[in-house]
């Protein structure tokens, strides 16, 4: 009898446990305060600069004989006449000629500055998909209460929208405590090494540190980008992944192939690539949890339960997760093999063969030791592991969530969208962006660019049909304004 009971007060005590998390898994009652700056925009006016500003083709090519600085001179000359009272305020600095970096001198030198980035670059547009067009991708064309075209929303709202919303402070008569910093690189898509990293390079040497950096990587998700969510989502990044591609070699004795050994280099390459595909980098939740403890309480009951009880159901989260490409990429470090190469001819055993393998590192992990984990895994000493020449970083350090800056920028999206029904939460930036650049200028680095995506409109980013509502635009302006208010109360 008693071997019974035993189990079964553990199981009552278990089943009291979960449905205890599970009812006290509430989110805290949002109180709505009215916007800092309430006053006018200009609608047509800054539609219209935007869709200018859209018809510069400033685009960035990885083949360098496409590209067109002059595209870029243009663009500056545009904004100089675009926003009068900015440029004449704020002092400009060119870096490398086409990157631009301002500052708006604050009246309190005692002040750690702020810096908002954004990006003047855009991607390319495919020739083949030119014509799913419905208005040409650099023509700005605006109709439906729509502004279209490439950069609408990666990311010559961002520019146009910081710019608009001091041009407009300006206009008010405002003057900043704290000094604004303002950078726009020049060739994120293409990593920011001749933009981003030499902007923060200067900084560097001008011995700056900030107290807060706000660049692109989040924003605001509603319509099941999450599954199961039904409020919009505000995603923060709080980190973004590192990025390293590694080259394998294998050498052989080669020779021609009537008689060839068991394995051939290539073969034993191939081995290695199976052998990592199949040891997965360890999984880390940290940031998963953090963001489901945000949206878990709005969520159906049973998932609900399950996010309520990660004490309990972290491996199977972790097995659900690592199941999807795109939640498994937010959990681990990825192993993409993306090249190979053998020997010249069908019937030559190659002398050489090597494979590249592409890894975004999960923050806590770097370079070295994601080469480590490699090279114990493949344990082979006839295979050299080297990283390819060309760029890789570290993960970005982790900004906290809970200071006062990340508290400004919670605030100042819902003074924006006035939707207490919101989450806001911190998350992992799968992508690079330009701020991995600028990681030794400040403890908090939040990547948010205010802008709202349904899971149709999210494909547009690098995709056909950019485009942005003007409210949606206003919105970006508006939230510029709050924040740059909110930081110098
Ligand atoms: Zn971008």
């Amino acid at each position: 009898m008693k071997l019974i009971k035993w189990p079964l007060l553990i199981f009552s005590c278990l089943i009291g446990i979960v449905l205890f998390n599970t009812l006290s898994f509430t989110r805290d009652q949002i109180k709505l305060t009215p916007l800092l700056n309430n006053a006018p925009i200009n609608k047509v006016a800054v539609a219209t600069r935007l869709s200018k500003a859209i018809q510069h083709k400033t685009i960035s090519y990885a083949d360098i004989s496409n590209r067109r600085p002059e595209n870029f001179h243009q663009f500056h000359i545009f904004l100089a006449k675009s926003f009068p009272l900015l440029h004449e305020n704020l002092i400009q600095k060119k870096i490398n000629e086409l990157s631009l970096l301002y500052k708006w001198q604050g009246t309190d030198d005692s002040l750690k500055p702020v810096l908002l980035m954004s990006h003047q670059d855009v991607v390319p547009v495919d020739q083949e998909t030119k014509k799913q067009w419905l208005h040409p991708p650099f023509a700005g064309e605006i109709s439906n209460d729509t502004i279209w075209g490439r950069g609408a929303i990666d990311i010559k709202s961002g520019v146009m929208g910081i710019m608009e919303a001091i041009e407009n402070l300006l206009a008010q008569g405002y003057r900043p405590k704290r000094s604004i910093y303002l950078a726009f690189g020049h060739d994120e898509e293409l990593g920011g090494e001749q933009g981003a990293k030499q902007i923060a390079k200067y900084l560097t040497a001008q011995k700056l540190s900030f107290e807060f950096i706000l660049d692109e990587g989040g924003s605001i998700i509603s319509d099941g980008v999450i599954p199961g969510i039904e409020s919009s989502v505000a995603l923060i990044g709080i980190a973004e992944k590192g990025y390293v591609s590694l080259k394998l070699t294998a050498n052989a004795s080669g020779g021609h192939s009537s008689m060839p050994p068991k394995h051939t280099a290539l073969g034993e390459i191939s081995q290695a690539i199976v052998n990592l595909e199949n040891s997965p980098f360890p999984a880390n939740l940290t940031y998963s949890k953090q963001l489901f403890n945000n949206i878990g309480p709005v969520m159906g009951t049973i998932k609900k339960a399950v996010f309520a009880n990660m004490w309990l159901t972290e491996p199977i989260v972790e097995k659900i997760l690592s199941a999807s490409q795109t939640t498994n990429a937010t959990i681990r470090t990825t192993t993409a093999a993306t090249m190979a190469k053998g020997s010249s001819k069908d019937n030559i055993l190659p002398s050489e063969a090597s494979a590249v393998i592409n890894f975004r590192i999960m923050p806590g992990e770097t370079i070295k030791s994601v080469t480590h984990y490699v090279t114990d895994i493949i344990n082979n000493p006839n295979i050299a592991i080297e990283p390819l020449a060309g760029f890789g970083n570290n993960p970005s350090s982790v900004s906290p969530s809970n200071n006062v800056n990340f508290q400004q920028l919670t605030q100042s999206i819902y003074r924006v969208t006035q939707d207490a029904s919101m989450i806001v939460t911190p998350y992992l930036v799968v992508g690079g962006t330009d701020a991995k650049h600028y990681s030794n200028l400040s403890e908090s680095i939040y990547r948010f660019a205010f802008n709202r995506f349904k899971p149709e409109t999210l494909k547009q980013m690098h995709g056909i049909n950019e485009q942005i509502k003007i409210d949606d635009y206003l919105d970006t302006i508006r939230f510029f304004r709050e924040i740059i208010q909110a930081t110098n109360e």
